[in-house]
């Protein structure tokens, strides 16, 4: 349930619905807007009995959540989040771009991506310290060391560090590390990581589950935000499906749904959603125009000798490319030219 208070609700009368809510067993999440304070009710396995609550001081109105998705939910924040990261902003105007390799291979070539990020004014530098693999013999990762080249990459040049957390055991460290915290396709529904990065004082990056319904993910999301971390991003990375001419189905059409359904920015990862990078470029033009809060690409410095996921990096050359045509589609679009910084 949702509790709006009136215009002229004082912080006492607001305090008052959250101890009344206390009472009933339930936990108020407090949501201050422009006009007037809405009060979201979470942790009620059933229907909240409005009896009690709408009769006090300073309440407008109490209105029943039809979403199982309530903190992530447009019902209880009608208006769409901005999440900052770094200098890069993720919400409405804004465009960032998350650019790198998929893993981190060695020093060299994230200070040579770190470089060129800084000089192409791209603000994150995305890169696996420790990669998910489908294969135990495949590439698994520099663990710690692929962290500690990470840290300084960000001191050197100043741009952003994305990395995954795929355990619950590594998140102190990479906490420390990162500026933002991807949860991958694969642990979209490990609920103990899920619950941890809710504890985290970093923004979260989820990607989609492989197989994962709007709603599972939605709900997933809802985990990060019933913890306490409400800077949550939301990545479409493409599905399994019957079509087996690119590596999963980018589901583009999942932007507007999500940004009907949720205030949560959603971003598009055109790399993994194909798997080919001459794809890349026309999907993340699609994404743009599409109306996503920002865009991931891998991007390689030799991409034909990369340890994961060459065949879906960009040069840096074809980035490049990329990234002056997506100035110019922003601005068509409606977008200031310096959205996608
Ligand atoms: C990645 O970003 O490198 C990755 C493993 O992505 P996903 O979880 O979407 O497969
Ligand atoms: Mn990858």
């Amino acid at each position: 349930m949702l509790v709006v208070m009136s215009c002229d609700a004082t912080e006492p009368q607001v305090e008052r619905v959250c101890d009344v809510i206390r009472a009933m067993g339930f936990r108020p999440n407090a949501m201050p807007g422009a006009n007037r304070t809405a009060i979201g009710i979470t942790g009620n396995p059933g229907p909240v009995d409005p009896g009690p609550i709408e009769m006090l001081p300073g309440v407008a109105q109490c209105i029943r959540v039809t979403q199982p998705h309530k903190l992530v939910g447009r019902e209880f924040r009608t208006e769409s989040s901005s999440i900052r990261v770094g200098r890069a902003v993720f919400g409405p105007g804004h465009f960032p771009i998350i650019a790198g390799p998929c893993a981190v291979e060695n020093e060299a070539m994230i200070m040579t991506v770190a470089h060129f990020l800084k000089e192409h004014g791209v603000p994150l530098m995305r890169a696996g310290a420790y990669k998910p693999r489908t294969s135990p013999y495949s590439f698994q990762g520099l663990g710690v060391e692929g962290l500690d080249i990470l840290a300084k990459a960000r001191a050197v040049t100043g741009v952003g560090i994305v990395t995954e957390v795929m355990d619950v055991e590594s998140a102190d460290r990479i906490e420390e590390v990162a500026d933002m915290l991807q949860v991958g396709a694969r642990n979209m529904q490990n609920f103990a990581l899920l619950r941890r990065v809710g504890r985290a004082r970093k923004p979260v990056l989820l990607k989609r589950g492989i197989a994962a319904t709007v709603e599972e993910w939605l709900m997933a999301a809802e985990y990060i935000l019933n913890e306490g971390n409400d800077q949550v991003v939301l990545c479409e990375r493409g599905i399994r499906s019957f079509a087996d001419q690119t590596r999963n189905t980018l589901d583009l059409s999942v932007v507007p749904v999500v940004q009907r359904l949720s205030h949560l920015p959603i971003i598009v990862d055109p790399s993994h959603g194909t798997g080919r990078r001459d794809y890349v470029p026309p999907m993340a033009a699609a994404a743009l125009a599409a109306g996503a809060n920002g865009l991931m690409v891998e991007i390689h410095p030799d991409p034909n000798h990369a340890l994961s996921d060459g065949a879906q990096s960009m040069t840096l050359g074809g980035f490049d490319e990329l990234l002056a045509k997506l100035r110019q589609l922003a601005t068509a679009c409606g977008l200031k030219s310096d959205s996608l910084s």
